[in-house]
């Protein structure tokens, strides 16, 4: 496990944490291929849809152009920035439900490095999560998108898209929460969610 020891998660409080209403959301390897895949085609969506400013301020369809080592190096600094960015945007939002937010790396299935925010043991409201998970792909690929019109638009295609791509993850987890009733309670558990539902009896109320 990465982190300190004291963090919440190692903690063995899964006894008194699991019961009626308890819900911990945890992507197994089925959901990472599946996640995998769909990351890939979201980039490639994203390469077509932020090519169209672009393409649309060169006022032509078609277009040779050089790449060079400088314009690599740009590219892949962006690409970072942009992930540095997306988890300050995770951040601030829970700052502003009053979380207090930490970050940090990890490696997902012991391979693709990834940055996190996470704010242990908060719990947030569901409407509150919803914003936390999706602000910032909205926010990056809405700016971004504007941006591409802009003289530096080339250099920001890839970034965006394959930040697009990263953001799947969060929109699995936004539809997931989704499904959830709007009184439940959301703590982000860094490879998961863990939901309260509020006022669920004994689960032998409900049926399939
Ligand atoms: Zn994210």
């Amino acid at each position: 496990m990465i982190g300190p020891k004291r963090d919440p998660e190692s903690v063995p409080v899964r006894d008194q944490e699991s019961g009626p209403g308890v819900i911990e959301w945890r992507p197994g390897a089925w959901s990472a291929i599946t996640w995998n895949a769909a990351a890939i085609l979201v980039t490639v969506a994203g390469l077509v849809l932020f090519t169209q400013p672009v393409m649309l301020r060169s006022g032509s369809a078609s277009g040779t152009f050089q790449v060079g080592l400088v314009d690599l190096l740009l590219v892949l600094a962006l690409t970072v920035l942009l992930l540095v960015v997306h988890e300050a945007i995770h951040g601030l939002a829970m700052r502003g439900f009053g979380a207090r937010p930490t970050f940090g790396a990890t490696l997902v299935g012991h391979v693709v490095p990834a940055l996190y925010t996470t704010a242990a043991g908060h719990r947030f409201a569901r409407s509150q999560y919803l914003v936390v998970a999706a602000t910032p792909a909205v926010t990056i690929s809405v700016l971004g998108f504007l941006a591409c019109f802009g003289p530096w638009g080339g250099y920001l295609i890839v970034p965006l898209a394959v930040h697009l791509g990263g953001c799947v993850g969060d929109g699995f987890a936004v539809m997931r929460t989704l499904r959830e009733p709007s009184t439940t309670t959301c703590e982000d558990l860094r490879d998961g969610i863990r939901f309260r539902r509020i006022g669920v009896p004994a689960p032998a109320g409900r049926g399939t």
